[in-house]
């Protein structure tokens, strides 16, 4: 069936469609008037607490508990970790005044919170029984983006969790970075979004960090997004907050620590530019405004035959436990069919006098743009089936999109041809700063974004952009 789709086409103008999509399917509103900063509307907010559902079960069942911080935090806390405000100092929104009068201690609001967590946790963990803590708090963090922002894309204010763990030991800490490298895994099964794990360079991490793992979506446009990001610290936080605690031999030793930002928005718009069509948004169950809508196809003399079998559907399908709504609106069927397809609504079920004659009905599954129609007795069936097929049918484009846009490189020619069009770069690497600085001139943007967690083994060959020996295989491309 060839797309319905009014707006922009996404294979020509992916930036275009993505903004279209965004306003036509009812998410976001851009029009709040604060650079950087957008209105998410009910059906974004479906989408974003069902992640945060998602990610807040998983966290929980690996032993986090919930905890919420403060927003502001004092700008003395900041300094406390050199590098670290060094990372965020050009990016923070701060607090000088309040009532009327200066403030004496300049507040910050939060960027993200380990320097609002640990003076707490040093107040908290005193032995080794208080240890593990496992923590995570579902917050919107600021960032004063300097470059240009993009809705979802690039913002100001934006929404993730974050967890901060404190471990006795270093192979405790190591093994939770795994973990949540694990819960993201599960997460993006669940939303069907495939995505590459990135090492990041030494000179990427997170500000304090020792190492930093980065999870890439690849986007259609050739982009990559990152959807989140674990850190081991080490004891980079935990020493400059003076956590100790008392050991099993009675000696007082210093925890290390790891954190976790899987980063809700990001996943949202990975959600809509993965699975979208030119026909709006495609969502797997549980995240349109609706599963499933009932559209009644009417004809003169006719009309109350319709109308009872589809208030009849209607109850058997809510029954059954999908969200199920009847679109008995004076619009057309086209401007339903239209309105319901952009805002990606799994299946619909049309229902007309033929349909009501034969005890069938006739169900278009949003993923393949196809109708079939069956007997009213196998409908619930076949939904329960559609339902795990959708799901299936998604996480496969976004994992053949994956493979598609990785293509190796052993040149320099081949760098730059790679990123003209548009692929994500799997190169050896010399581990340069300057040479990383050198392909981001030469290609417009693409970045080093780190040792690919998929190669284990040290490559043989040289650096592809400068030939020197290549010390590790990484990912190149070019993010939002
Ligand atoms: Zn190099």
């Amino acid at each position: 069936m060839k797309p319905s789709g009014r707006g922009p086409r996404k294979s020509d103008d992916f930036g275009k469609w993505f903004d279209y999509v965004l306003s036509e399917a009812e998410l976001l509103d851009v029009r709040y008037g604060v650079k950087g900063f957008v209105v998410y509307r009910p059906n974004a907010m479906k989408i974003v607490a069902r992640i945060y559902r998602m990610l807040e079960g998983e966290l929980e069942r690996a032993g986090h508990r919930q905890v919420l911080f403060p927003v502001v935090i004092p700008l003395s806390n900041m300094k406390k970790e050199t590098e670290h405000v060094k990372g965020f100092e050009d990016q923070v929104f701060m607090i000088e005044r309040a009532g009327g009068e200066e403030l004496q201690e300049k507040l910050v609001l939060r960027p993200t919170s380990e320097t609002a967590v640990y003076p707490m946790v040093a107040l908290w963990v005193r032995s080794y029984g208080h240890l593990p803590l496992k923590m995570y708090q579902s917050v919107a963090v600021y960032r004063h983006e300097t470059k240009a922002t993009r809705p979802l894309l690039r913002g100001r204010e934006f929404l993730w969790i974050e967890t901060h763990d404190v471990f006795p030991t270093e192979k405790e800490a190591e093994e939770q970075v795994l973990q949540d490298l694990d819960v993201e895994k599960r997460v993006c099964q669940e939303l069907g979004l495939a995505f590459m794990v990135a090492d990041r360079e030494p000179w990427d991490k997170f500000p304090g960090a020792e190492y930093s793992y980065a999870y890439d979506v690849p986007l259609p446009d050739g982009h990559v997004i990152q959807i989140g990001t674990t850190h081991y610290l080490k004891d980079k936080f935990t020493k400059a907050f003076d956590v100790s605690f008392l050991g099993r031999d009675g000696k007082w030793e210093t925890p290390v620590s790891t954190c976790f930002g899987p980063g809700v928005g990001r996943m949202l718009a990975a959600v809509i530019a993965t699975h979208g069509d030119d026909g709006g948004l495609v969502l797997p169950f549980g995240m349109a405004e609706h599963d499933v809508v009932i559209v009644p196809i009417q004809q003169k003399g006719q009309e109350e035959s319709v109308k009872s079998k589809c208030a009849e559907l209607l109850d058997k399908i809510g029954g059954a436990g999908y969200d199920c709504a009847l679109d008995d609106s004076d619009r057309s069927p086209g401007s339903k069919f239209f309105a319901w397809e952009v805002k990606g609504v799994p299946l619909r079920v049309e229902v007309g006098p033929k349909e009501v004659a034969e005890r069938k009905v006739t169900v278009f599954r949003r993923d393949t743009r196809t109708r079939e129609t069956m007997g009213e007795e196998d409908l619930l069936a076949r939904m329960g089936e559609l339902k795990g097929d959708m799901l299936k049918t998604l996480a496969r484009r976004s994992q053949d999109l994956l493979r598609e846009k990785q293509k190796r490189a052993t040149t320099r020619a081949e760098v730059t041809d790679l990123a003209a069009g548009r692929y994500i770069i799997k190169m050896g690497f010399c581990g340069e700063r300057g040479c990383a600085d050198e392909i981001r001139k030469a290609t417009d943007g693409y970045e080093v974004r780190g040792r690919a967690l998929d190669e284990s083994a040290k490559p043989s060959g040289n650096c592809a952009w400068c030939g020197r020996p290549a010390l590790r295989t990484v990912y190149v491309a070019d993010a939002y």
